[in-house]
């Protein structure tokens, strides 16, 4: 999976400034959150050596063991893009500078009593295209978690995300990714983590902030986690 790893990253980044170049945008106000999750952890450390900072997980425990096994990366900035359970909460509250899946309350709490007066970047995910079995609240909720989160220390909600289903064509995606960003205006939040290896350009034209990008960066994912 190594082999590859280079090439993926600047495939990426080459789609991302045509897609910044299309709509008028910097690139520099995009983000790409490199998704390492269920690979090793020297395709990890190949990424990093072409210059990525920003990595994403998405299971607490592979969050914990990927920080733990590589503890000379000390600039990378982890995204915990994963739901996350109350009990868990530690994992992401030690080593994580943005949570991506914020979904309850009492997740914000959770993580806010482990903070140690560190502060986490938080996106409130958005069940854009209202699929009853999706993760994330329903855009007529989004107001109500925002304001409840805010008052919890340490946490600092900055935007909005949404994992759309798997679209078959790209552009199917674009009416949520609009959506989310006209919900995000409304309540004045700047920032908007949406867009995947199967929409990430769609998704910059759209006004992302943050991409998190899997497989054309890794390639495809073993079945399970390594180990
Ligand atoms: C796995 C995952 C991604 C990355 O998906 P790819 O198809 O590999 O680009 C992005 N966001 C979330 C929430 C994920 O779980």
């Amino acid at each position: 999976m190594v082999d590859g790893v280079a090439a993926g990253v600047a495939d990426v980044e080459r789609r991302v400034v045509a897609a910044c170049e299309r709509v008028g945008r910097a690139r520099g106000d995009v983000t790409v959150v490199a998704v390492s999750k269920f690979h090793d952890d020297d395709a990890v450390r190949a990424a990093y050596d072409v210059g990525v900072r920003d990595f994403g997980e998405s299971y607490p425990q592979a969050l914990r063991d990927r920080t733990a096994a590589l503890p000379d990366l000390d600039d990378v900035r982890w995204h915990f893009i994963g739901t996350l359970q109350t009990n868990k909460a530690q994992y992401v509250a030690r080593s994580a500078a943005a949570f991506h899946a914020l979904d309850r309350v009492e997740v914000a709490e959770a993580l806010g009593r482990r903070l140690g007066g560190r502060v986490l970047e938080c996106f409130v995910e958005v069940d854009v295209a209202g699929e009853a079995t999706k993760a994330g609240v329903a855009p007529a909720d989004v107001a109500a978690l925002v304001t409840a989160a805010r008052r919890v220390d340490g946490i600092d909600v900055v935007g909005l995300m949404c994992m759309p289903p798997l679209a078959a064509h790209p552009d199917d995606n674009r009416p949520h990714f609009r959506r989310l960003r006209e919900l995000a205006a409304e309540l004045g939040l700047t920032k908007l983590s949406m867009g995947t290896t199967a929409d990430f350009e769609v998704a910059v034209e759209e006004g992302a902030t943050h991409v998190r990008v899997g497989r054309t960066i890794f390639g495809d994912r073993p079945a399970r986690p390594p180990g």
